[in-house]
């Protein structure tokens, strides 16, 4: 039996995908020299617990997270099957052709053609690892249960490795897989993952190549040397470094060659930075801490990252209470904006669970989150002054 690994596109397997409802089964991909459900194979059954397992399928895509190997059968030259992978090239397809929503940050649901173009580009785009096998059926299974045996199926980046081997490889492996580099343990504080399955050089081709590792591999395959991706490696630690001066494990795994792209030419203040880390790491309501980076390095703008933590509920009741009770001795809404309007709802008394809590003085500019910084607005009020 023989097996070749083979890279396509998402949009390349899903060229002239059918799904047959009737039949819960998706049927053809590769503009119709793909069978996707052999009739061994199980139904199509993502869809199921209302989608939760397709939704996920994009959504991995979307944030760039590996959707695994995938395994063809070759019948001859013109004809595949999917062996193992029917699941997520069905998801694909049935977002392609927009079956079902995913949702955005929003909570808007989105289908593909109402996503963004650069949305859409990125998963039309992303390249999925196929080995193709050729053997009989028998000659298959007993090497898929070869490598079940043999324990840890290859991660993503051991694949490309094999794919792209070469002097680049080597020279790369010896740099950023080498347990035995002293300094992966400095590393490690930004970088999650186990040096010998390739985690930290992963990382470090991912930085270089804005994402693109595979063609970076590929573009760079004969290279004798590592310069570029080493250099640029150690600019993005370096940065981080010269910018938070105190590591915190929250730190670790971060985007930063995302985040060095984005804000590395913008100047800090290392004591500045480090005084407002330590306030918001002492900050209670702050409840997501790996969000405090981007914040500081967005200039203290997007709230939005820290997830900060909101009022809670005897303290809305009460403000609510005072609220109405004041409002309707004056005859206007108990909405403070709907009051001083002049339309319909000027002296509308809205209903608890009507409105929304907001902080008078905002939370980003000092205003706690308290009884005394707190007023209920209607949602429509409550909207327009969150997007200001
Ligand atoms: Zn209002």
């Amino acid at each position: 039996m023989e097996a070749i690994l083979n890279i396509y596109t998402v949009e390349e397997i899903c060229r002239g995908f059918t799904y047959n409802e009737a039949e819960g089964k998706g049927l053809f991909g590769l503009s119709g020299r793909l069978t996707i459900q052999p009739e061994y194979q199980r139904n199509y059954l993502y869809a199921e617990q209302n989608g939760a397992r397709e939704i996920a399928v994009i959504e991995s895509i979307l944030n760039s997270y590996p959707i695994g190997l995938i395994y063809f059968n070759k019948i001859d030259d013109q004809h595949l099957e999917v062996l193992d992978g029917q699941q997520r090239i069905t998801s694909l397809g049935r977002f392609l052709t927009k079956k079902f929503a995913v949702r955005d940050k929003n909570g808007m649901e989105q289908y593909f053609d109402s996503l963004p173009e650069d949305k859409q580009s990125k998963i039309l785009n992303t390249k999925l690892l196929v080995y193709e096998c050729e053997g009989t059926e028998s000659d298959i299974k007993e090497w898929f249960k070869t490598i079940n045996i043999a324990g840890i199926p290859l991660n993503e980046q051991e694949v490309l490795n094999a794919v792209y081997s070469g002097s680049f490889v080597t020279r790369a492996k010896e740099e950023f897989s080498n347990s035995q580099n002293a300094n992966i343990n400095k590393w490690s504080a930004f970088i999650r993952g186990n040096v010998r399955r390739q985690d930290y050089l992963h990382t470090a081709l991912e930085w270089v190549s804005r994402g693109n590792v595979s063609e970076y591999m590929s573009q760079h395959r004969n290279d004798t040397d590592i310069k570029e991706l080493k250099t640029y490696f150690n600019s993005v630690l370096d940065w981080v470094n010269s910018v938070f001066e105190v590591v915190e494990k929250e730190m670790c795994s971060l985007p930063w060659g995302e985040l060095y792209e984005k804000y590395h030419t913008k100047p800090y203040n290392p004591q500045q930075v480090k005084e407002t880390q330590q306030r918001l790491y002492e900050n209670y309501y702050v409840k997501n801490k790996r969000g405090i980076y981007e914040y500081i390095l967005g200039g203290c703008q997007d709230t939005k990252l820290l997830e900060v933590r909101c009022f809670d509920e005897p303290t809305k009741k009460s403000v609510y209470a005072r609220q109405t009770e004041e409002a309707k001795r004056h005859e206007v809404s108990n909405c403070p904006l709907c009051a001083i309007g002049h339309d319909a709802n000027h002296a509308r008394i809205w209903k608890l669970t009507e409105m929304d809590a907001d902080h008078v003085t905002a939370w980003s500019k000092g205003g706690v989150t308290d009884i005394t910084n707190c007023q209920m607005l209607c949602q429509a009020h409550n909207r327009a002054k969150g997007n200001k």
